[in-house]
């Protein structure tokens, strides 16, 4: 039994030797990420139920890695985050998507807002204002065209700092959504304090609201929160036509899921500006 017990230890320790190796490499492989151009977006279409068209869209960031292929976001960014890398990564988010917004627009595209997504750590850094409005102003790209979505841990921290920040933001003309609405925290009060425009509905409650749980009635309860504070809504990770019947019959026709697009590369969400979805 003793012996056993060395065995798990050593076992163990071996395992985080291992790991250590796995994250080292991992390390230097996003390091050259950097250097090498081996991030891309791509954008998720927000629809208008009601009107049948795409209304808005969601930058997401991938990872071309050189061997492994395309790596999603949730693999990266916690350790991008850790490295101090995170306001870089933000900064390089921001600027491809102005340039594609500027392209656009030159091109004749019919726009809709884009929303990029925030990382706590990149919102705690003194130039996010600064950084912010120079990128826009460097692609001429209107502060109306950019959302800028953070979750509810950001808006927790209430701090005036926080609250000074968003305000901020607020005043330079970007909208702000708070991403996976109802994950976080069971305090509302912070929707009255900050300048928030739109709560993203998170995908877990979404994916229920056509059973017989309680996520229908949350879902309920939510878009008539939003109704009476006057804030837009978006539900996301709609996958089924139950749940957006469901999410429209109730007020909430603004969608985002793999209903309606998955996120497109930058030429097909194009298209989809242009033409509509296929379908
Ligand atoms: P998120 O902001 O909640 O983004 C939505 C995620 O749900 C995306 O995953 C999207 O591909 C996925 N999704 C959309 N529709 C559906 C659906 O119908 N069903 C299902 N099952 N999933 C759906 P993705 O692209 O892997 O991104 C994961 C998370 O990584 C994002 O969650 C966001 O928190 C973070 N992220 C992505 N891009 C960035 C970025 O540029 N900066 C920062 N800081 N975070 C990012
Ligand atoms: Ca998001
Ligand atoms: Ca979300
Ligand atoms: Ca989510």
């Amino acid at each position: 039994r003793r012996r056993g017990e060395n065995d798990a230890i050593q076992c163990y320790t071996e395992q985080m030797k291992v790991d250590a190796l796995a994250r080292l490499s991992m390390e230097s492989a996003l390091r050259k990420a950097f250097e090498g151009d081996q991030f891309a977006l791509v954008y998720q279409p927000k629809v208008d139920a009601d009107r049948g068209c795409v209304v808005g869209g969601e930058a997401l960031v991938r990872w071309h890695h050189p061997t492994e292929g395309v790596v999603g976001p949730a693999a990266f960014i916690p350790l991008i985050e850790e490295m101090g890398l995170i306001g870089q990564l933000g900064q390089w988010v921001l600027t491809r998507a102005c340039e594609d917004i500027a392209r656009w627009c030159r091109d004749g595209v019919p726009l809709v807002p884009i929303a990029v997504n925030l990382s706590a750590l990149q919102f705690g850094r003194q130039d996010l204002h600064e950084s912010i409005r120079d990128t826009l102003a460097a692609h001429g790209v209107a502060p109306e065209m950019i959302e800028l979505e953070v979750t509810e841990s950001i808006l927790m921290r209430d701090t005036r700092a926080t609250a000074e920040v968003l305000e901020g933001l607020h005043g330079l003309g970007l909208s702000l959504a708070v991403d996976d609405f109802g994950t976080g925290y069971s305090s509302l009060a912070y929707l009255k304090r900050f300048a928030v425009d739109t709560l993203k509905i998170d995908r877990s409650f979404v994916q229920d609201c056509a059973g017989t749980g309680q996520d229908p009635a949350i879902v309920r309860a939510i878009i008539a929160m939003a109704q009476s504070l006057g804030m837009a809504l978006v539900a996301e990770g709609v996958e089924t036509e139950a749940q957006a019947r469901v999410l429209q019959a109730h007020g909430c026709a603004v969608m985002q899921g793999y209903l309606f697009a998955r996120p497109l590369a930058e030429a097909d969400f194009r298209a989809a500006l242009c033409d509509g979805l296929p379908g």
